[in-house]
């Protein structure tokens, strides 16, 4: 179910604010840039982090941060929501289910505006200060993308999230694949790398899985509703023949828990596609 704390669209600072009292702005900042070895907790790459959830009751459901548009909001650059409003809708209306929405960009720099993309490495190259992100007229918006990612990872603890749905290829909420550089010139790049947010949350060890994980979306959904079958053809976006082809090699973020999942969990876990090529 959706969290009504929030009126949609709204952008929730009260839990920024809370948060802004335990820590500096800048504290938290820095433990992720001098971080020696960052969590890396995507979901799609390490099933074994479906066993670290607890089971959800109605009384006493999952917890989970969803960026504001794939919650619906009209918080995308052009002010809508890109269509992804529907996207999750049977999930996140599950009763042992709790959707908190956010989005850090609208956070800090309202919608609509311009097209933030980073420049020169991922989120966490940004937080470190290896990287800048900048909109297509090449203003430099790093400042507040670190801002709204502050306020995102505030909004999630104060909600006490223990998963986030993100909502993939965002210079903020990505954590599969991201634009390298501006996306909106004739021969745009992309690279495997998550965004400022994303990079923060992991850091916080709140797991993120994006909105075009199916598989992993499957085994989520599969833990807390009985009734549904993973469809068998589901995959990541890792595996996915267009990400295959166009950017091969191992997720530069997606080191982390080696542990093999638990048995139930082994047992629950769709087969991959039998046409998948694989690396
Ligand atoms: S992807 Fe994230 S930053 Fe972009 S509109 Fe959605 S919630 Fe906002």
């Amino acid at each position: 179910m959706l969290s009504t704390g929030h009126a949609r669209g709204a952008c929730p600072a009260a839990g920024y604010q809370a948060f802004d009292r335990q820590r500096s702005s800048s504290s938290l900042i820095d433990s992720v840039a001098s971080h020696p070895n960052p969590p890396r907790m995507l979901l799609a790459h390490h099933s074994a982090l479906l066993d670290d959830l607890r089971e959800p009751t109605a009384l006493d459901p999952w917890r989970v941060l969803v960026s504001g548009c794939l919650a619906g909001w009209p918080c995308g650059v052009d002010g809508s929501d890109y269509g992804l409003g529907v996207m999750l809708g049977e999930l996140l209306a599950l009763p042992t289910l709790r959707a908190s929405p956010f989005c850090p960009e609208q956070h800090a720099l309202g919608a609509p505006r311009t097209m933030p993309d980073i420049h020169g490495g991922d989120g966490f190259d940004v937080i470190a200060g290896r990287a800048k992100v900048f909109d297509e007229h090449g203003v430099d918006l790093t400042a507040s993308m670190l801002e709204g990612a502050r306020a995102m990872l505030a909004f999630a603890q104060e909600a006490g999230a223990e998963l986030a749905i993100l909502t993939d290829m965002s210079a903020a909420c990505g954590s599969q694949v991201i634009s390298d550089g501006c996306r909106l010139v004739e021969a745009r790049r992309w690279q495997k790398g998550v965004g400022v947010a994303t990079a923060l949350l992991l850091d916080a060890g709140i797991p993120v899985v994006s909105q075009r994980d199916f598989r992993a979306l499957a085994l989520l959904r599969a833990r807390i509703d009985p009734g549904y079958a993973p469809p068998k053809d589901a995959r990541d976006h890792q595996d996915h023949p267009w990400t295959l082809e166009h950017l091969p090699g191992p997720h530069p973020r997606a080191d982390g828990p080696t542990r093999k999942p638990s048995p139930k969990t082994m047992e629950a876990i769709v087969p991959a596609p039998v046409d998948s090529p694989r690396r």
